[in-house]
């Protein structure tokens, strides 16, 4: 063993630990147990994950330390840990989407992106915790346990990928994968300190992901860093026939993009600053501190060569109601395969009951008050005399956001706001007013309804706490993202040094 300590292990970047484990300098087996031991130190408190095999982990990191003592060729991920949002189907491990009507099951195969993982070399720590079927912003909606921010234990981690962000943000991953439907990705990682991306849609497979909204879900990385990002998203991205909306298009180039961005230099792009999230006449409801550390920001930028001006995109106003209509009403028929009947709980089968009734009494104690409330939403806006007027008028209205996206790509490069209005609040202050918990969405629905990719990188904090900036681009511009954050992620690291990890020092900073 070299004079690697576990602390220099837990606090690195992704990229180090592939590049300590490619030199030879540290071994998977020895990383693997660095995590497993800060999991069994800490996750008592944060309750990030639902499902650790200590066991399975260091087999596969044994494995490849073996593979790389015989001298075989490996990927440069082989080795690193990662964990994975438990919406991820993963073969023979648990997988419930934070949902009781799962409990127990343990599917017969690996999502594509799962697989694709397992191939680059990664070693599974665990699934994390998320809200049920990835519906809320706080994890809170999870029927397995509350998850803490590391930044403050009192605190939501976001959500729905709360457990894949608090475990990264405390050192419990160097990173994971998360999944965003409507902000999923890009508000936990804005409230933890971290850095999400959500990838343009139909980039990265959904099959295997368990569906919430199919025309919206895509998955991505949750990181430390901008690069990390850009190499996890690299290994997960690609076309896959499994899934009918991937798209055939060739994986994008994107730590080429972020290493470019880190020189820093912006000169020529064209940065619209979006008026309707957050700007003039719409500052309602934004914390002052995110509002301050998102102008900073944008002077950075400025600072960097961008040339910024204001976009008005009028449609974004309307993006909160489109979505809700939308998201439940594609979740209520997704969710009628949970039936008792092919997957996880049954209730009531006692040879007493007909088919209907043991249905009924599984879905009753099987799902949680936010599913319910989705379904009976998403039910009642499909219905005939309904279709119209709800469902029929949010799909106008996606169209309307797409079109403020086309146009306002005429004019600029990429658009920014703010990730989440507000930082992370407690635990608790919003479970039982969900108008207020769909507030946390207002700036990632407009993206997340065009299709278009978008990354959330920090930019500071208020009162003590992580703010995230968010970049939006053109669908297939997932690089452009990667680049522009980058480019902020190295100016605020030169202006103030390294804050990603709660808590930790960087060694490396
Ligand atoms: N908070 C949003 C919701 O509850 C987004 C969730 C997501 O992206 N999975 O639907």
């Amino acid at each position: 063993m070299s004079d690697v300590t576990a602390t220099d292990i837990t606090a690195s970047t992704a990229a180090e630990l592939s590049r300590a484990l490619q030199s030879g300098e540290v071994g998977s087996v020895e990383v693997t147990q660095a995590y497993l031991d800060r999991i069994a130190a800490q996750d008592g408190t944060i309750g990030a994950y639902l499902h650790v095999d200590a066991d399975a982990a260091l087999a596969a990191a044994g494995a490849v330390d073996a593979a790389r003592a015989r001298g075989e060729e490996l990927g440069p991920l082989a080795g690193v840990p990662l964990a994975l949002k438990d919406v991820v189907v993963t073969e023979g491990v648990p997988t419930t989407s934070g949902s009781k009507i799962l409990a127990g099951w343990r599917p017969p195969y690996d999502a594509t992106l799962a697989a694709r993982l397992k191939a680059a070399g990664t070693v599974l720590l665990g699934k994390t915790n998320m809200d049920e079927f990835a519906m809320g912003s706080s994890t809170e909606n999870s029927a397995y346990q509350v998850t803490r921010n590391p930044w403050d234990t009192d605190r939501i981690p976001g959500g729905s990928s709360g457990g894949s962000s608090a475990a990264v943000a405390a050192g419990l991953a160097p990173w994971a994968i998360g999944t965003d439907t409507g902000g999923s990705i890009r508000q936990p990682a804005a409230v933890t300190g971290l850095v999400g991306h959500k990838p343009t849609y139909g980039s990265v497979s959904r099959y295997g992901l368990i569906a919430f909204s199919s025309s919206l879900d895509q998955a991505g990385p949750m990181t430390r860093t901008v690069l990390d990002a850009a190499l996890l998203h690299e290994a997960i991205a690609g076309h896959d026939p499994l899934d009918s909306t991937s798209i055939d298009s060739p994986v994008p180039v994107l730590a080429e993009a972020a290493r470019r961005g880190a020189g820093g230099d912006l000169s020529g792009l064209k940065v619209g600053v979006v008026t309707e999230l957050g700007g003039e006449g719409h500052a309602d409801g934004y914390d002052p501190g995110v509002l301050a550390r998102f102008a900073e920001t944008v002077a950075l930028l400025e600072s960097l060569g961008a040339e910024v001006r204001q976009v008005s995109c009028p449609a974004f106003d309307l993006a909160l109601p489109a979505y809700y209509l939308i998201a439940p009403s594609e979740a209520s028929s997704n969710l009628a395969r949970f039936d008792g009947v092919r997957y996880g709980v049954r209730v009531g089968d006692d040879g007493g009951r007909d088919l209907d009734e043991v249905m009924a009494l599984t879905r009753e104690q099987g799902f949680g008050p936010e599913v319910k409330r989705r379904i009976i939403l998403g039910t009642y806006a499909l219905s005939s005399g309904y279709y119209e007027a709800y469902y029929g008028q949010a799909q106008k209205v996606r169209t309307l956001i797409t079109r403020d996206f086309t146009t306002a790509w005429d004019d600029v490069d990429v658009l920014v706001s703010p990730t989440s209005p507000t930082v992370a609040w407690s635990i608790g202050a919003r479970v039982d007013d969900p108008v207020a918990m769909y507030a946390a969405d207002l700036c990632t629905l407009p993206a997340s309804l065009a299709g278009v990719p978008a990354i959330s990188v920090p930019c500071g904090l208020s009162d003590g706490l992580p703010v995230g900036f968010q970049v939006m681009a053109p669908a297939l511009a997932d690089d452009r993202c990667y680049r522009v954050a980058a480019a902020l992620e190295a100016a605020q690291d030169a202006a103030r040094g390294h804050t990603f990890l709660a808590g930790m020092e960087n060694p490396h900073s």
